[in-house]
């Protein structure tokens, strides 16, 4: 077969992506041809771009975020329930690959700490044959080893897309909760995509209460629109009035679950006094080194006998039961989306998620 596919790439760093045909014949055995449908972009694009991720190549087809169609399998293949692949397929795929060799893959059983973890999109350059690795193309090349998910006409692509990076990864900190979620209390720090996925998967997990504290009115708002109970602008409210009201709504004792869902290493300094005794607190936003923060080791986690948990990146697991939660809630995760825009335009994108003027934007290959 013989196909021009055209993507957005990145040259070089701080200078716009480029829109560059790639000409692509035979795919290597085992390997899935698809046609990407809808691509999102991720906040951590814009770092990509910035040159301030070690892992990006360059030159490369960014975007980690993507659902298609498939055009070809060469040879066969299965997607993670044993249905066989076929051209046509619409599909969502985890945007890592992990060596199933190593330590973390094989003895403690930690897949997304896996060294070698390759990701499309951050990763994988695009010199090499055949090219296609990142999500702002027309096309893609997945390897065999990719874990792949069918979805139908009935699913929303776009949202789906949207879930791939922040849902995971928002699912992943939930996941870690050893206990049920019914009557608990869970804080969220940040109304991002990634805070936000939180709101939609505590609901989804049966918690009692959720309660979102961010600098945005109108992310605040959002946070409402898609099921949190309580939510306050930092900006507006001292931490000690939050303090006092989270303590209200929870007979004095704290949240049970606390989500760092900001980035911002400093707000552990509040998480940590708005959880109680026994409470849980995941920390996934904070994705790039940053100056230490005091930490009391007495007052925050020896007397609490609380558990800090760092959430790095997401696995195969997290992947699917994100596809499932998210399949119960594309209403209210659209709202999440703020930007359609064609692929063409992905320097504007991007320039869009740098502002913060957009959430969420979805790029779209055909326009
Ligand atoms: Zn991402
Ligand atoms: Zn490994």
């Amino acid at each position: 077969m013989g196909l021009k596919a055209h993507a957005m790439v990145l040259e070089k760093f701080n200078q716009p992506l480029v829109c560059k045909e790639f000409e692509i014949s035979d795919i290597p055995r085992g390997s899935i041809l698809v046609e990407i449908l809808s691509a999102g972009v991720c906040g951590s694009d814009v770092h990509m771009f910035r040159g301030e991720d070690p892992r990006v190549p360059l030159p490369i087809i960014l975007g980690h975020e993507g659902a298609g169609r498939v055009v070809e399998v060469n040879g066969e293949k299965r997607d993670l329930n044993g249905e066989l692949l076929k051209p046509g397929d619409l599909i969502v795929w985890n945007r890592g690959i992990t060596c199933g060799e190593c330590y973390w893959c094989k003895v403690s059983k930690e897949p997304y700490l896996c060294p070698n973890r390759m990701v499309y999109g951050i990763n994988r350059g695009c010199s090499e044959y055949p090219h296609l690795r990142g999500c702002y193309s027309s096309h893609i090349v997945l390897d065999p080893e990719t874990d792949v998910l069918k979805v139908s006409e009935k699913d929303d692509l776009d949202v789906l897309a949207m879930a791939m990076c922040s849902g995971a990864t928002a699912y992943h900190a939930f996941d870690e909760y050893p206990e049920s979620f019914a009557g608990k209390t869970v804080v969220i720090q940040g109304a991002g995509p990634l805070g936000l996925f939180g709101v939609v998967i505590a609901r989804s997990l049966g918690a009692e209460k959720v309660v979102v504290i961010a600098g945005s009115p109108n992310r605040l708002k959002l946070a409402e629109e898609i099921g949190a109970d309580l939510t306050f602008n930092r900006r507006e409210t001292s931490a000690e009035e939050r303090r006092k009201a989270i303590m209200d709504i929870t007979h004095g004792r704290g949240a049970d679950f606390v989500l760092e869902a900001t980035g911002d290493s400093r707000a552990l300094l509040e998480g940590a006094e708005l959880l109680r005794r026994g409470g849980f607190y995941a920390v996934a936003g904070v994705a790039v080194p940053q100056d230490p923060v005091p930490f009391k080791v007495y007052e925050w986690l020896v007397l609490k006998s609380a558990t800090f948990k760092g959430i790095w990146v997401s696995d195969t697991s997290h992947f699917v039961k994100t596809v499932s939660i998210t399949s119960r809630n594309y209403q209210l995760l659209s709202k999440l989306i703020t930007h359609r825009l064609p692929l063409k335009e992905a320097n504007r994108a991007l320039e869009l998620m740098e502002s913060r003027e957009a959430l969420k934007v979805i790029l779209y290959p055909e326009g």
